[in-house]
């Protein structure tokens, strides 16, 4: 049984009973804690090394939030950063296929899933992006594998290459390429030979495909089950044949997808899909988050990190709105709070944080807040200097048209800005007096 992260890291801090900043001894006896945790996750020992040391340059000082423990801190610093290597350039759901007939080329070993990935990749492409799709499989030392991509084929309605006995991979391919042109095919998929075990002849075919038919994708398709060797696995076929991207299959196993991260550290390829099963709809886009969960091992650490982030949201409100009830709302609070409505999707979500604001809301509502008004709004204040900003009182007439022109909109508009302003932070400096065991404190629950 794996330990949960969590709880390894609460018996280590147990003992801190002191709150601040993460001591350097602190994150490092948790981070011993975190190097075993990846270890016994099948990330690789050099990946783990240097993943570890990364965090704990992030780590160490880091203020300590109220109210979640120095070890859930570590967590969460851990999570982000596992986030963070894991997460590549681009959508990784998104294939290129422009110009068709798009080739795909898959790669792997046997038994990695590689028949099973291309089908599935069909399917979707099929019936997310209505591509006119053609498989064609290129495993001529085994049959078998050739009508299995034409059993799944048919099974889910996309089209194989007809098989043709004794022909050699390349020709395949060729043919392939020749029948996708003319049968007005989007994307057109080579599902290679795989092997037990990489080597030579199987490289060179690979390599004599990909010359052919110049893919616009070469997926390398990985056991996620088989752990540190899907890294070697990797780096082989990266080299030789150079990939643009990495399929883990079997994560729906208990294996703990540290492979995910050792292959990113070390290849630097995207992780693009994950196999989840053996039904044809059982893939899914990767996902940094799940991984990196997983890789904690704990179901929780997602809820936990999101409680956590919650806590530092409720403490920045909480030092702003201290600030306000002293007075002190600038434009430049003003235009971190549109902004956060606009990241709430609305007036809502931050009218609930402000006390007494229903009324308020309400002449909003009446005046027709809403993104686009945000925007503007937002414009307005980007228009304004700096010393603008800090002091608004000093708008006078020419300094006002400057900045609407600036923002690209009318006086009046900056004007009922400016309204808006007063009245708010009339509002929060009268509730502030209201004292801090009234309204005040009933709000910040
Ligand atoms: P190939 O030799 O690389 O082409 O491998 P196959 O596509 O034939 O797959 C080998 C076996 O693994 C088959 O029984 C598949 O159903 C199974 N398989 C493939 N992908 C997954 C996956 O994501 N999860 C699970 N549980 N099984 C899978």
């Amino acid at each position: 049984m794996f330990e949960n992260l969590s709880e390894r890291l609460s018996g280590v801090f147990d003992r801190l009973t002191k709150q601040g900043a993460l001591s350097e001894d602190d994150v490092k006896t948790a981070l011993r804690e975190v190097r075993v945790a990846l270890l016994e996750a099948d990330v690789s020992l050099p990946v783990a090394r240097d993943f570890v040391k990364a965090v704990q340059a992030k780590a160490t000082g880091q203020a300590v939030t109220k109210s979640i423990t120095p070890g859930q801190q570590v967590v969460k610093i851990v999570h982000d950063e596992l986030v963070h290597v894991l997460t590549g350039d681009e959508d990784p759901g998104k294939l290129k296929i422009d110009n068709p007939p798009a080739p795909i080329l898959m790669v792997g070993l046997q038994g990695s899933g590689k028949t099973t990935t291309t089908a599935k990749l069909a399917k979707r492409l099929k019936e997310r992006e209505n591509k006119r799709v053609l498989m064609a499989s290129l495993d001529v030392n085994r049959p078998a594998a050739m009508e299995q991509l034409q059993i799944l084929g048919a099974q889910i309605g996309v089209d194989t290459l007809p098989i043709v006995k004794g022909e050699d991979p390349v020709t395949i391919a060729k043919r392939a390429k020749t029948q996708a042109a003319m049968g007005g095919y989007d994307v057109y998929m080579l599902d290679t030979a795989g092997r037990l075990h990489i080597d030579a002849e199987l490289i060179a075919q690979a390599a004599a495909v990909r010359d052919v038919a110049q893919p616009r994708e070469t997926l390398l398709v990985v056991d996620g089950l088989t752990g540190q060797d899907a890294v070697n696995v990797a780096t082989e076929f990266d080299d030789k044949i150079g990939v643009s991207g990495v399929v883990l299959t079997r994560m729906d196993g208990d294996g703990r997808g540290g492979a995910a991260l050792s292959m990113r550290a070390v290849t630097g390829k995207p992780i693009r899909f994950v196999g989840l099963g053996e039904k044809m709809d059982a893939i899914e886009t990767f996902e940094p988050s799940r991984i990196a969960g997983r890789i904690l091992g704990m179901g929780d650490i997602v809820s936990l990190v999101e409680k956590a982030q919650e806590t530092l949201e409720a403490e920045q409100a909480e030092r702003m709105m201290r600030r306000f009830t002293k007075g002190q709302f600038n434009m430049n609070d003003l235009r971190s709070q549109l902004e956060q409505m606009m990241k709430m999707g609305g007036m809502e979500g931050m009218m609930s944080m402000l006390p007494g604001a229903a009324k308020m809301q309400k002449q909003m509502d009446g005046a027709g807040i809403d993104d686009k008004m945000l925007k503007r709004q937002i414009a307005l204040i980007q228009s304004m200097t700096k010393r603008e900003r800090a002091n608004p009182q000093i708008l006078q007439a020419s300094r006002k048209k400057r900045i609407a022109k600036g923002a690209g909109l009318e006086v009046s508009e900056l004007n009922k800005l400016l309204k808006m302003h007063r009245q708010m932070a009339d509002m929060m400096k009268k509730m502030g007096k209201m004292g801090k065991g009234g309204m005040l404190k009933q709000a910040m629950k």
